[in-house]
């Protein structure tokens, strides 16, 4: 018997399509809200690491399959100089299976939809342009009154309702706020480079360092990390001269992509932000999971993976243990470890960019030591 059996999952995005996923497999019964009026979130591409494929592949091996089949695995990770020369070809380890890929790039509306189709295979029922408005808590229940005027009962509210979390505001009052990591991250969508690529890449430049990864059998996106807060952000028509002169200092692959990058609509400047709230991440009946308790930068490309870990996390101990407390006191024993490591390295790596006497071997030295703990079981 699972530990409780009605949720209500506050947010449809990675982390909260996944947990329906994996409680409604254990036959929980699972409302969604999702403030938007839609599950397609604008952006580009993401870039699935080894654990984050594991985690789907135990959220829902459909939901992978598919994931893969519309997006581009990869094998393999390339490293390389500012004129594209290769200094380093890497096979990476397969996590989630010898059959498998070992990471996959997909883009983020196609992701999510294919997250909330899993979801609603399940039984998952997703209720858009709709929020919560109050949360009161009672010793065998929670309430909820939502903006659509309903006022309901669950056992356990789910707040996987992102970085500006509404469910952390109602209930962690005394939260620390978000802060900016001092970088700003582009990504730009651009066609397949004619001569096809199966692999993701880093190119060091003397500025920044920029990679590519595909996305799917003709798109790809190159990403960059700048040493500048661009906020408040530039007007988007400027996005493509700004993206181009950050890269500038490249010619080969990332040279040939600069080139395309000529529609605003397919750029992206975000400045990333940092959270990391104190073990617990529960008040009661309510839980945060993913960017709503850890928002990291990208420097590790797990922000995606450990909220998706979360889920797993979460199917599996309300599954595991008798009551609610203990599945939630469960939970954090397994995930607030692995989530200090991705924000804080993450955070240490962004920081030794903005630092020139660090040198490189230190960033490939952290790199590798986070990877090396995320590859152990969840
Ligand atoms: C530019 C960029 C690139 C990234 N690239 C990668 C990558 O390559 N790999 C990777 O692993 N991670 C990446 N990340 C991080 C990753 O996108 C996030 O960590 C991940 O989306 C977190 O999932 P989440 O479900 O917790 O939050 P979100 O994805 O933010 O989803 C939250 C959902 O809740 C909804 N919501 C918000 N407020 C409310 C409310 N009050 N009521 C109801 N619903 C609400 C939102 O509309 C959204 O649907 C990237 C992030 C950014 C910004």
């Amino acid at each position: 018997m699972p530990a409780v059996s009605r949720v209500l999952v506050v947010g449809g995005g990675a982390a909260g399509l996944v947990a329906a996923t994996t409680l409604r497999k254990r036959g929980v019964e699972v409302d969604i809200v999702e403030i938007n009026d839609h599950l397609r979130p604008l952006g580009s591409g993401l870039t699935m690491m080894g654990p984050t494929l594991r985690a789907l592949h135990t959220a829902d091996e459909e939901a992978l399959a598919a994931c893969i089949a519309q997006g581009a695995g990869h094998d393999r990770m390339i490293f390389g100089d500012a004129e594209g020369n290769v200094l380093e070809d890497l096979t990476l380890p397969k996590a989630a299976g010898a059959d498998l890929p070992a990471g996959f790039g997909i883009m983020r509306p196609l992701f999510w939809g294919l997250l909330a189709e899993t979801a609603e295979r399940h039984g998952a029922s997703i209720e858009l342009a709709t929020t919560v408005e109050e949360i009161t808590q009672h010793d065998d229940s929670v309430e909820v009154l939502l903006t659509n005027g309903d006022r309901r009962r669950y056992e356990l509210v789910v707040g996987a309702d992102g970085l500006h979390s509404k469910v952390r505001a109602l209930v962690f009052p005394d939260a620390p706020e978000p802060y900016y990591s001092g970088q700003t991250v582009w990504r730009a969508v651009v066609p397949l480079p004619p001569e096809g690529i199966d692999y993701v890449s880093m190119y060091y430049g003397p500025r920044l360092k920029a990679g590519l990864n595909p996305v799917s059998d003709s798109q790809a996106y190159v990403f960059c990390v700048e040493n500048a807060l661009r906020r408040p952000r530039p007007p988007q028509e400027q996005w493509p001269e700004l993206i181009q002169e950050a890269l500038s200092d490249f010619s080969g692959l990332i040279g040939w992509a600069r080139q395309q990058m000529t529609d605003p609509e397919l750029i992206d400047c975000h400045p990333p932000q940092i959270l990391l709230l104190d073990d617990p991440w529960y008040r009661g009946r309510v839980l945060l999971i993913g960017d709503a308790a850890h928002s990291t930068t990208p420097h590790l490309a797990m922000g995606a993976g450990i909220a998706i870990e979360d889920a797993v996390v979460l199917g599996e101990v309300i599954e595991s243990e008798p009551t609610l407390e203990q599945a939630l006191k469960r939970f954090m024993e397994r995930r607030y470890e692995r989530a200090r490591l991705v924000v804080r390295n993450s955070e240490q790596l962004g920081d030794w960019e903005q630092d020139p006497t660090v040198p490189a071997s230190e960033h490939a030295r952290l790199t590798d030591e986070s990877m090396a703990a995320l590859a152990q079981p969840i």
